[in-house]
């Protein structure tokens, strides 16, 4: 069993300012363990992303307003969330990546690997709001592969599934009134942005389709696993034709900025329930994004174990 990985050096063109979190050494740090891995079929670059694609989740005026601050030299959007003068291009690269990590799989017929995916991509999207960037994030990557899946592909049913340890509010947001997605969340309680109680579950068309569970502080793995597991029966229930990952590795124990306690094996353990359930709902589509994971010295290993997981190892 194996996988594509789409990685390339490019995503590291969005800079932070010095001693930020989310710094373009996460880039090569989250591909450095998997450069002979026998798990990865085939390796692809990045993609040029599609202003019409980003535009499915984001205000028109939002986007310009990226683009302009990247072309006049860069700027903050709050005290977090930076735009370097190649942060435009490069979530526009994040964007096409997305979108052809999932067309691939889409596409893949028999034992193709594409039909599994992990997508180092950056700066990160899952806190990105429809018309506002926050949290690292300027364009939610996860959110405009499961619009365009949808409107592309015409699939009825994509579920996007959120281990990072903060919330991903802008994927919540995208899809909360929305019936054909739905977006599963696990995640430290109380943590950045303060959104995804339990008790957030959709509304409207979308009632029932959003499943938040927030973890309190130091919540052991074995009550982690109880939840993810039934994260998943809230998967294979919904009957996704698709399922993509927000896969953030901020609930390791010794992230800086997380208060979770999963090592490296437990991210393994995520990788396979989720092979299983993509096995079992959708032929095996499953396509994992990059998100949060800050722990330089250990986020290489982090998501070799994760991709581990995802290929069956
Ligand atoms: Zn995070």
């Amino acid at each position: 069993m194996s996988l594509v990985l789409y990685a390339d050096p490019v995503f590291a063109d969005h800079q932070m300012p010095a001693g930020h979190p989310e710094c373009p050494a996460r880039n090569a740090a989250a591909v450095s363990a998997l450069a002979a891995s026998p798990l990865i079929a085939r390796r692809e670059g990045a993609s040029p992303g599609e202003v019409a694609d980003v535009e499915r989740i984001h205000d028109p005026d939002y986007v310009a307003a990226i683009e302009a601050l990247a072309e006049a030299g860069g700027g903050s959007l709050d005290p977090d969330t930076y735009v370097s003068p190649r942060s435009y291009a490069v979530a526009l690269d994040a964007i096409g990546t997305a979108v052809a990590a999932t067309e691939a799989a889409l596409a893949a017929e028999g034992d193709d690997p594409a039909r599994r995916a992990f997508a180092a991509v950056r700066p990160p999207g899952h806190h990105a709001r429809p018309a506002k960037g926050m949290g690292f994030c300027l364009f939610n990557n996860v959110a405009v592969a499961a619009a365009r899946a949808r409107a592309v592909h015409g699939l009825d049913r994509v579920c996007v599934v959120d281990f990072d340890v903060h919330h991903g509010n802008g994927t919540q947001d995208a899809f909360y009134r929305d019936g054909g997605v739905h977006f599963v969340s696990i995640h430290g309680r109380g943590y950045y942005p303060g959104t995804g109680a339990d008790d957030e579950t959709g509304e409207g068309p979308g009632a029932g389709t959003t499943w938040n569970r927030a973890l309190p502080a130091k919540t052991q793995p074995p009550q982690y696993q109880d939840t993810f597991r039934a994260a998943m029966d809230s998967v294979l229930a919904y009957e996704p034709q698709l399922i993509l990952v927000s896969a953030g590795f901020d609930a390791y124990i010794d992230d800086p900025l997380g208060n979770l306690n999963l090592e490296e094996e437990h991210f393994h353990w995520i990788g396979a329930e989720l092979r299983q359930a993509a096995d079992a709902v959708c032929e095996g589509r499953l396509v994992a994004l990059l998100e949060g994971g800050y722990d330089l010295e250990q986020l290489g290993n982090l998501v070799a174990a994760f991709v581990g997981g995802v290929a069956g190892s």
